[in-house]
């Protein structure tokens, strides 16, 4: 018989895309509408890290703008209105997956 999973809230052995909305504060702190946009890019590998700055690729049908994301932000209209984005949360996601696991591996 398997051992049922009752400690679903310690930390988890490795983070991914599935398991970061638990765990990002950056997520928690978003309304649903950027929630669900960034899981897209997350969960699609539509971010590109080049160097220091991140590339955000077009969801499929949505539309077919590539957003860039660095230390200054995004230069999306949503970004400049708000102060945040979809996009800027699919990084931060995807650098907290980042570096959790590596720190991990360590
Ligand atoms: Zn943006």
């Amino acid at each position: 018989m398997n051992t049922p999973e009752l400690e679903t809230y310690s930390q988890p052995r490795e983070l991914n895309e599935k398991n970061v909305i638990y765990w990002s504060p950056e997520y928690k702190a978003c309304i649903g509408s950027v929630r669900s946009k960034a899981l897209r890019f997350l969960r699609d590998k539509l971010i590109e890290e080049v160097g220091n700055q991140f590339y955000v690729r077009p969801i499929a049908g949505y539309n077919n703008t590539t957003y860039l994301v660095n230390e200054f932000g995004c230069n999306c209209q949503g970004f400049k209105k708000n102060g945040n984005c979809s996009h800027t949360l699919a990084v931060e996601m995807y650098k907290f997956i980042k570096n959790y696991n590596r720190e991990l591996q360590q």
